[in-house]
């Protein structure tokens, strides 16, 4: 009784977020301390429950002072965005609870996660392809590297890896840290991730890749594994595939595409150039939780040889979960999680609600509106652009008319605009150079949020002139 009733409190409660993700005049984060948090929340897990009403009310602290990453003013993360279609399938995920290990627990879930991946493999070009969703495209990646690792030193599964083995690998000199955290995690060590230079767009530069290779090479090392990014962090530079795949032909090194940002750029028709050559790598890391909108997290990981997988986990023995008894694959014997969420069935769901067309129009906006948000930085005389733009990033800063460390003042531009709770955008350094980093990655933006947001900034900047 008391259940349905929070229930019904909590179902108008959800109502309401949904419809102010849609209201621009709702603010995006109502900041506060640690400190200050405390004094409004009471976190405190007390001997007695709370009361009904109590309950309802934690509900509303929890979202009130949580960051609206639905509002198009959420232009900070890498994700945002709030997917109708995916939000009902995360809820009925949960509302089923199952596990992704077996078939017998997830029959409905099994299936949805082999036709998505098989759906994703379509788009990859991976023609006896397989794959499996895990948590994160920082875990996509580490699972690629163990799978390179798995193909040139099978043995190493059971006797472990030793150092004078020598395997080192090769990354942008800006892809992401989690390669390094996966090199330490197997065992190669982060210091044999060999940082190869990008030019000024932040694209890996294959003769530079294959002079590395080559050094290493000499000093008697084994090259063993290439990441080409799919849209870099900050500057959402699309590596050359193609021109990267010979290379890894010629030396026979396995090759990942990390496309946990970019990937999704694959389901469009007028950009998918930009991941030209993806049927020529091994695996590709690919997160429908950022650019298709999906709720954190929903994450996968696609390999170009069926099989590829099965093999990291070896013949471990355990009978006890995987019977092979309903004719179909378990999907346990391929991850190295035990109990797995569903992450598919979200994605699934939104596909579904959406329409391939429907999910390739999403993303040719996002495009649209990194291009919107270009030429308002190039018409505008005190916004200057920083680096050419690639896809989904803009990258820029703020010229007071008064001279003073720019970085510095684009800096306290961000913070006075993350803290006025209006807009939240993110920054990073380009060299030393502080650039204030736009990130179109919310399906349903139109050119009205990006013109409010540059209001806001504007504003903000104005502010801080005077
Ligand atoms: C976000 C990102 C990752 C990490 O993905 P998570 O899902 O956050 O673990 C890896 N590589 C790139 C290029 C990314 O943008």
């Amino acid at each position: 009784m008391r259940d349905l009733e929070i229930l019904s409190g909590a179902f108008e409660k959800i109502k309401a977020y949904i419809n102010n993700n849609q209201d621009n005049s709702k603010p995006v984060v109502q900041f506060r301390t640690p400190a200050q948090l405390k004094e409004v929340i009471n976190f405190k897990v007390e001997k007695n429950g709370v009361s009904e009403g109590e309950f309802l009310e934690m509900l509303d602290k929890y979202l009130e002072y949580s960051v609206k990453t639905g509002n198009k003013q959420f232009l900070n993360q890498l994700y945002s965005g709030f997917n109708f279609p995916a939000f009902i399938g995360e809820v009925f995920t949960v509302l089923a609870n199952t596990s992704m290990y077996t078939y017998e627990v997830a029959p409905v879930a099994t299936t949805i996660e082999a036709e998505m991946i098989s759906l994703m493999n379509s788009y990859a070009g991976y023609t006896d392809g397989d794959g499996i969703f895990l948590s994160g495209g920082s875990n996509a990646n580490l699972v690629a590297m163990f799978s390179a690792r798995n193909r040139v030193l099978p043995e190493s599964r059971f006797d472990g890896y030793d150092r004078s083995q020598k395997l080192v690998a090769f990354v942008n000199a800006q892809a992401h840290y989690s390669f390094e955290t996966a090199a330490n995690v197997i065992g190669i060590g982060a210091k044999n991730v060999i940082k190869v230079k990008a030019d000024n767009e932040g694209r890996l530069i294959p003769a530079e890749l294959e002079k590395e290779i080559a050094n290493a090479i000499n000093r008697g090392e084994t090259p063993f594994f290439v990441a080409a990014t799919c849209a870099t962090t900050l500057l959402g530079a699309y590596d050359p595939i193609d021109e990267m795949a010979k290379i890894c032909k010629k030396y026979n090194i396995w090759l990942h595409a990390d496309g946990s940002f970019g990937g999704s750029i694959i389901l469009s028709d007028k950009h998918r150039h930009l991941m030209k050559g993806i049927e020529e790598t091994d695996s590709f890391a690919w997160n429908p939780h950022k650019l298709m909108n999906i709720p954190l997290i929903c994450s996968a990981l696609l390999v170009k040889k069926r099989g590829t997988l099965q093999h990291n986990i070896t013949d471990i023995n355990t009978d006890y979960i995987f019977h092979d008894i309903d004719a179909i694959e378990d999907l346990g014997k391929k991850s190295i999680q035990c109990g797995r969420k569903v992450d598919a069935v979200k994605l699934w769901f939104a596909w579904k609600y959406f329409g391939l067309e429907g999910y390739q129009n999403r993303i040719d906006n996002l495009i649209d509106m990194a291009t919107y948000a270009e030429s308002i930085v190039n018409e505008h005389p005190k916004l200057e652009l920083l680096s050419n733009r690639q896809s989904f990033a803009v990258c820029f800063r703020y010229i007071p008319s008064k001279e003073t460390d720019l970085n510095k003042f684009n800096l306290e531009l961000r913070e006075s605009l993350r803290k006025s709770g209006k807009s939240i955008v993110n920054y990073g350094y380009i060299a030393k150079t502080l650039a204030v980093r736009l990130i179109t990655a919310n399906g349903e933006l139109q050119k009205s949020d990006i013109d409010l947001f540059f209001s806001h900034l504007l504003f903000e900047a104005d502010k801080l002139e005077s």
